[in-house]
């Protein structure tokens, strides 16, 4: 998430949710104004944020570089010391964070699981309702495991259909709960025409266990994709290559075809270095020029068998020419930054960059680029 740090000697009492706005309206109580002119009229917000030098309790003055970070519409959360943006209304990967509870502990989990925090619940109602009404982009529920809450994740889900009937709804889960037909009934009743994007570690049952850190994942999962697909719902499979599974890709690759050719959408993703993958790192730790053919052969494969697939998460200059084309730029813009070698590469605004989050990162062979 993007933060901007405040001074935290900052006398302003402001603290909480708010939506950010530069228009001033009547409807003031839940919103921020963000100005660089305060007016004698501005009572009645629930703060301002402002480069402006100012008495004004609830006005919190930040730097001119800061301050256009700031969009219309976004969602932010003023703690003391720090804004941190819930929701930025330009953005395409905002989500909902559900929990930070999980039932798997991947070896490559960048954020380990913690007990849940019931807090988070009043949150995303509380961002759900700042959201404006006429938000189009899609909208991702995430964790942790975001199912593992049960009757919360549904009624959310439902709610944020009623509120936006049409927008992409996708829900990041490693499986496991749709494995459980009570649950997957009750999902299905929603008709929340959303997808879920699924965690798959591996072809092999064991493998897949190992990876994801609990037994008998693979064969909740396996079921989970069948209960979903009976269900008429739409899936996503997430492979994250790791040191573990690489050698895996093609086979995955045909056992995808032949057990899943109905799933809308695969995903073939590098490894983000922070939580778990650091702690793991010498067991996953892979550069993808290590695994270039392994991938390409399960990209082709893949293509070839009709099936609808993607490169997250590695830098073009990182694969293989002839499967760069399968690539997007899939990291968040908050989270997603450039080597001082890109500045030479001429498929920059096409590549995915590297992860600012990523602590060690272990991609020495980054280099620009020319196209002729
Ligand atoms: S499924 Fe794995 S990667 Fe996802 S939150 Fe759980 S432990 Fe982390
Ligand atoms: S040099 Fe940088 S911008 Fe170019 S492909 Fe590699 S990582 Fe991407």
């Amino acid at each position: 998430m993007k933060i901007i740090n405040i001074d935290s000697s900052n006398s302003s009492k402001v603290r909480g949710i708010f939506s950010v706005t530069k228009k001033r309206s009547l409807n003031r109580k839940n919103k921020i104004l963000l100005t660089q002119n305060i007016k004698y009229s501005d009572i009645g917000w629930g703060g301002i944020i402002t480069t402006q030098k100012t008495q004004r309790e609830n006005a919190i003055t930040i730097s001119q570089e800061s301050f256009e970070k700031f969009g219309e519409y976004d969602i932010v959360d003023i703690l003391c010391g720090e804004i941190v943006f819930l929701w930025e209304y330009e953005n395409d990967d905002n989500c909902f964070f559900l929990t930070d509870s999980c039932s798997c502990k991947c070896v490559m989990c960048p954020q380990p699981p913690k007990a849940h925090n019931k807090e988070l619940e009043i949150k995303n109602l509380k961002i759900l309702e700042l959201i404006p009404n006429h938000y189009k982009k899609s909208i991702c529920i995430t964790g942790g495991e975001p199912t593992l809450l049960q009757e919360y994740y549904l009624q959310f889900m439902q709610k944020i259909r009623e509120k936006f009937p049409h927008n992409f709804l996708i829900t990041l889960s490693n499986g496991r709960t749709f494995n459980n037909l009570v649950f997957l009934n009750k999902f299905a009743k929603l008709k929340s025409n959303s997808l879920v994007a699924i965690s798959f570690a591996s072809d092999i049952d064991t493998l897949h266990d190992e990876i994801m850190g609990a037994k008998n994942s693979f064969h909740q999962m396996h079921n989970g994709i069948y209960n979903l697909a009976k269900a008429g719902e739409k899936i996503e499979l997430r492979i994250v290559v790791s040191r573990l599974n690489f050698k895996r890709l093609p086979t995955i690759a045909d056992f995808i075809y032949r057990n899943y050719p109905f799933v809308f959408h695969i995903a073939i993703m590098g490894l983000e270095y922070t939580g778990y993958a650091i702690d793991n790192y010498e067991k996953i730790n892979i550069n993808p020029k290590e695994y270039a053919n392994e991938l390409q052969e399960a990209i082709y494969k893949l293509n070839r068998y009709g099936l609808n697939v993607s490169i997250y998460n590695i830098p073009l200059c990182l694969l293989n020419k002839n499967i760069r084309r399968f690539a997007t730029k899939s990291i968040s813009k908050w989270k997603n930054d450039y080597a001082k070698e890109c500045l030479k590469c001429d498929v920059k605004d096409k590549c995915c960059g590297i992860f600012t989050t990523s602590n060690k990162y272990p991609y020495t062979n980054i280099a620009p680029i020319k196209v002729v």
